[in-house]
């Protein structure tokens, strides 16, 4: 019997497992998170939500848009005009009611850390707490440079993601009473590159204090990826209150993220690799490039190559 086991819930993997399903398969999907979507994420507090991942979906891939439209149907999704006049596609009420929709129907084991995988005869043995789970394929949808700690460092497999890069990114989330909106053009060379009002999306709280994200740039990303989280939050925060020229006193909370692996900066230029046999596939984001629709196309085309096997 097929047991085919996917190993992350990110949008790769349930794009992989969706496709599968809808073929009449039954994958398993394991995540060592305690919520599903990965870097499609939002983080609560008692009045708002924070997207601290990929703030929105923008893609012209016409099946993923057909999916996404399905979103918004059952109202998990909605379309979103940041300003620049582009249709986004956001999480309603945060983005990670996206991958939760997506994951409807599917079998989905969250805190699951898979530790460590082996070939077991004919199958794979996934390895997590004190029990495996046996499968006669295997989907790995991790950020690359995390595949050698299941794989180990001569897989063939391996080596073959060795010269992907993704970049890190530190991400700071603020609620700060009021809501300035006097938000001017950020400055080249400005420590923050990006800077976006969450309640400006559709169905986020209206509370008597404003959500805000802002990113660092990738100087002072590296020169301070190490800190721990509270001091990596009180040196990006003063660089917010400048730019919305506000006082530090006005800020009611402030916390702050860090993604070792955030996006692509050098993808591997297929959608996916796998072993001859067809039991072992790796994919995600990184193998095509740094957008939602990248992990999407790579796990849909995980689950055509399998489906065309005739397992
Ligand atoms: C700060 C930030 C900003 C972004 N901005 C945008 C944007 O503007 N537009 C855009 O389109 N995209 C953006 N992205 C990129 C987008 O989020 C990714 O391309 C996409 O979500 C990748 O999906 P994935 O499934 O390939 O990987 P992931 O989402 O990383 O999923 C991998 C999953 O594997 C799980 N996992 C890892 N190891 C194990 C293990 N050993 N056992 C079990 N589970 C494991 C993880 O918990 C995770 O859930 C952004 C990302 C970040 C972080």
């Amino acid at each position: 019997m097929t047991r085919i086991a996917i190993i992350g819930a990110g949008i790769t993997g349930l794009a992989c497992a969706k496709t599968l399903s809808d073929a009449g398969f039954q994958p398993v999907l394991f995540d060592k998170g305690r919520g599903i979507g990965g870097r499609v994420a939002t983080r609560r507090t008692d009045n708002h939500r924070f997207d601290h991942g990929a703030p929105y979906i923008d893609t012209n891939n016409d099946n993923f848009s057909h999916v996404l439209r399905g979103l918004i149907d059952t109202g998990n999704a909605d379309i979103w005009d940041d300003g620049t006049g582009r249709s986004l596609i956001v999480g309603t009420p945060g983005m990670s009611s996206i991958p939760k929709g997506l994951a409807a129907g599917l079998d989905v084991r969250l805190g699951t850390q898979i530790k460590a995988l082996r070939p077991n005869g004919q199958e794979w043995r996934l390895f997590y707490d004190d029990v495996h789970y046996d499968a006669t394929h295997v989907v790995m949808t991790i950020p690359a440079p995390q595949i050698k700690g299941l794989l180990g460092d001569n897989h063939s497999l391996v080596k073959r993601v060795s010269d992907v890069q993704m970049s890190p990114d530190l991400t700071l989330m603020v609620a700060i009473s009021g809501n300035p909106s006097n938000v001017i053009p950020i400055p080249e060379g400005f420590p923050l590159v990006s800077i976006t009002q969450e309640c400006r999306k559709p169905l986020r709280p209206q509370a008597n204090t404003s959500a805000w994200i802002a990113h660092a740039n990738i100087n002072f990303t590296q020169a301070h990826l190490e800190g721990d989280l509270p001091n990596i939050a009180s040196k990006m925060l003063p660089f917010l209150c400048d730019h919305l020229n506000i006082s530090n006193d006005c800020v009611t909370h402030s916390v702050a993220h860090r993604w070792l692996y955030s996006r692509v900066s050098k993808p591997l230029g297929e959608n996916f690799i796998r072993t001859p046999d067809k039991k072992l596939y790796l994919g995600g984001d990184w193998c095509i490039g740094p957008e939602v629709e990248d992990a999407w196309s790579s796990g849909t085309a995980i689950a055509t190559d399998l489906i065309e096997q005739g397992l």
